[in-house]
């Protein structure tokens, strides 16, 4: 008869030595950039290898069994994955739901909420200490790279900057942390831009807004959309600053931004990188205008994060009745395009969405069941891999090649079916070759800040 396996904290001893090998192990072969491994099927676009650490780095990669026994375990075949990027978070905004949830649960709601809830309590030390919750999450799940945005409404720009340039130092070593601003577009008509530019530019950030008006009406060919885009190319040009947006987050098609920014990005000859979040309403468009904004986005060299959990929570959300439509941008049709695409876990447990915990793992396990990722699952792990890590500009992470640092999720998991089927608590979690505490922060530790 079988029997569950002794609860242990971990579900192999990782060995106490600078070099060992985990043996028999499974790993994306995408990832490798090899192509001379033993793959397994193409569904599962998976490679049987044994894997030598060697003072906290990747040494070596080979065929399973190429390796001595006594180098270190047999894992069965379990997967190994690198250290997960999430390249589109909000850990400032993070965990404040207990003291300000959103009622109607929608996108109006949850800015709403989110407005009252910063200019009531958005001091240093609360930032900080939820900044830090989130961190200490997303560390114990294996996440290595973290790209924020950080809401930059003066004054929330003078005060969450600092804290972020902070955690940035504290957590280097563990999470690399990069930030980009987020505000109405409306302050690229005014003054509030070039002095938010300074801050972004000061911190070594991403120039981000939504591509909204808060104050003007929002439709197709505004004339104030371009002379505000066109500043902030300009702002973002003369500090070397790269652009991260929220575009299109709605289901209204004349939501028709992305397009526009990718014109505009293509004739004001933009220098950078651009990176457009969420894009959702380019979904419900007709195959023509999906055609041309593809076409135009593939020119200007825009780069895709979808929010899939979000996504789904806000968007087509009326009281009552259910649901008609996902909420999520065409990754498909974007990959088959050829731009960059990537998944990312955006807000956890505040008014733009009530649940989340930092987990990329669990972030890459709902977009394949939510944008069907699968079938085949192909190479899909790049969307929580090295597509953020090139995505945010980050070298040795995000790939399994020899002289990466071993910072590694060992999954009990065999393959992709066990993988999306069971959530992976049990994953082992290394760092530098070695395992990490992956006991998760209590919630209690906010407690005193959920006060009303
Ligand atoms: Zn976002």
């Amino acid at each position: 008869m079988l029997s569950n396996p002794p609860l242990s904290p971990t579900f192999f001893t990782v060995p106490d030595a600078p070099r060992y090998a985990l043996r028999h192990v499974r790993v994306p072969t995408c990832l490798t950039g090899r192509s001379d491994l033993p793959a397994t099927t193409h569904e599962a676009n998976l490679s049987n290898v044994d894997l030598l650490i060697d003072h906290g780095r990747i040494a070596d990669i080979q065929p399973a069994g190429a390796m001595a026994a006594d180098l270190g375990p047999d894992l069965d075949h379990s997967m190994i994955l690198p250290g997960l990027i999430d390249c589109h978070t909000h850990l400032d905004k993070g965990h404040i739901w207990p003291r300000k949830p959103n009622p109607t649960g929608d996108v109006p709601g949850a800015s709403k909420a989110t407005s009252e809830d910063r200019n009531a309590n958005w001091h240093a030390e609360d930032v900080r200490r939820r900044m830090e919750f989130g961190l200490m999450t997303a560390y114990a799940k294996g996440v290595v790279s973290i790209r924020t945005h950080l809401d930059s409404l003066e004054p929330q720009a003078a005060i969450s900057f600092p804290v972020f340039k902070e955690m940035r130092a504290q957590w280097a070593g563990r999470i690399d942390l990069q930030a980009s601003s987020i505000a109405p577009i409306d302050i690229f008509l005014t003054d509030e831009g070039r002095r938010l530019a300074d801050i972004v530019a000061d911190a070594g950030g991403n120039l981000g807004c939504v591509t909204r008006f808060r104050s003007l009406p929002n439709a197709p060919g505004q004339p104030e959309f371009d002379v505000a885009m066109k500043n902030m190319f300009a702002l973002a040009t003369e500090r070397g600053l790269n652009l991260d947006l929220h575009v299109d987050e709605s289901g209204d098609i004349d939501a028709r931004t992305l397009l526009r920014v990718a014109q505009l990005a293509i004739e004001v000859g933009f220098p950078g990188r651009i990176l457009c979040g969420h894009c959702c309403s380019l979904a419900l468009q007709e195959d023509s205008i999906i055609e041309q904004t593809l076409a135009a986005c593939a020119a200007a060299r825009i780069d895709i994060v979808s929010l899939p959990t979000v996504n789904m929570y806000l968007q087509s959300r009326t009281h009552g009745v259910t649901p008609r439509w996902r909420g999520v941008t065409l990754l498909h049709e974007m990959r088959a395009r050829g731009l960059r695409v990537a998944v990312g876990g955006d807000n956890c447990r505040d008014p733009f969405h009530a649940y989340g915990d930092h987990d990329m793992l669990d972030t890459f396990t709902q977009a394949v069941k939510i944008g069907q990722l699968d079938h085949p699952i192909s190479d899909w792990i790049t969307t929580a891999t090295c597509n953020p890590a090139d995505i945010m500009g980050l070298t040795g992470r995000g790939r399994l090649r020899s002289g990466d640092a071993a910072d590694l999720i060992v999954l009990r998991a065999r393959d992709y079916s066990e993988l999306l089927s069971r959530f992976q608590a049990d994953r082992v979690v290394l760092r530098a070759g070695t395992a990490i505490d992956t006991r998760l922060p209590d919630y209690r530790m906010l407690d005193d800040l959920m006060v009303a």
